[in-house]
């Protein structure tokens, strides 16, 4: 599968999908609760949101396992629910998008590795890889490791990943603005993107990003791109930067903004572009115009 990825990504940039935590939402998932339970309690929302995806024109579905590990499961008592809900999660988006790619997501722990928090590396290790193999079992064709801002965390991840599947693993960051751009933890992105490299990520790149405007991503695409040549790069930005109303984050940018942005990072020669935060339907089908 690694072989086949290589060369659907070299064939000209792949569209990926949107944001599911923003659609889950909409649908009634109240923040701070557990989204993965409704790969199994609330099946046709997950299956319906990659379907909407699937009709705007994407080419991955991203399974909605993001905090699918036994470490961010265990917050919500639900430790012992990987196997099952990363099952589902594979169902649910080949029954919505039966023609895409299925990307089994997997984003951080949720609570920091040692020694500024008390997960040590090789357990976060062991939950990275209990996460992968279920998603591979479940028939997923890639891993996506995104939003990671800690490069042991991405590390452990990519390892674990491409230690316990053998399927291809796809490596994102989340940068955020500044004098220069750096990850919450303080990487720059060149040296950010190394770790991925090293690790054993075949594609890398960056999605969300607390404070980015379109301006931004494209700045960060433009640095992207100029990496590690022969490694395909992916960026997955935010609808833009948000703003807060009442205590709620809100992502104004237009679908023709995004397509823009899209035909940008397309020239640049980004081999797959899709969204973040903020991301819906609409913003999809327009970019599916420029990518
Ligand atoms: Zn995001």
């Amino acid at each position: 599968m690694t072989i086949r990825l290589l060369e659907i990504l070299s064939r000209g940039p792949i569209l990926g999908d949107g944001a599911m935590g923003t659609q889950l939402m909409l649908r009634g998932l109240r923040p701070g609760s557990c989204g993965e339970l409704w790969n199994v309690e609330r099946p046709e929302a997950v299956r319906d949101i990659h379907a909407l995806y699937a009709e705007a024109g994407c080419d991955v579905a991203t399974t909605n396992t993001f905090g699918a590990t036994r470490v961010a499961l265990s917050r919500h008592g639900l430790g012992d629910r990987v196997g099952e809900l990363c099952r589902a999660a594979v169902q649910r988006a080949r029954e919505g998008a039966p023609t895409c790619l299925v990307a089994g997501d997997i984003g951080p722990l949720g609570t920091f590795l040692e020694p500024l928090g008390d997960v040590p590396f090789e357990e976060a290790k062991a939950a990275f890889a209990e996460q992968a193999a279920a998603l591979e079992s479940a028939g997923a064709d890639l891993i996506l490791v995104e939003t990671m801002t800690d490069g042991e965390e991405l590390r452990a991840a990519v390892e674990a990943a491409a230690g316990a599947t053998g399927l291809p693993v796809c490596a994102t960051f989340a940068f955020d603005s500044g004098p220069e751009f750096r990850t919450m933890m303080g990487l720059g992105v060149e040296q950010a993107l190394r770790i991925a490299v090293e690790a054993g990520a075949v594609a890398v790149g960056a999605n969300c990003g607390a404070n980015l405007t379109l301006e931004d991503y494209a700045r960060l695409g433009e640095q992207i791109a100029r990496l590690f040549p022969g490694v395909p790069k992916i960026l997955q930005p935010n609808a833009g930067a948000p703003r807060t109303e009442e205590g709620r984050l809100v992502y104004d940018a237009s679908p023709e903004a995004m397509a823009r942005l899209a035909a940008r990072l397309k020239e640049l020669g980004f081999a797959w572009i899709g969204g973040c935060c903020g991301t819906t339907p609409d913003h999809l089908a327009a970019m599916r115009s420029s990518v």
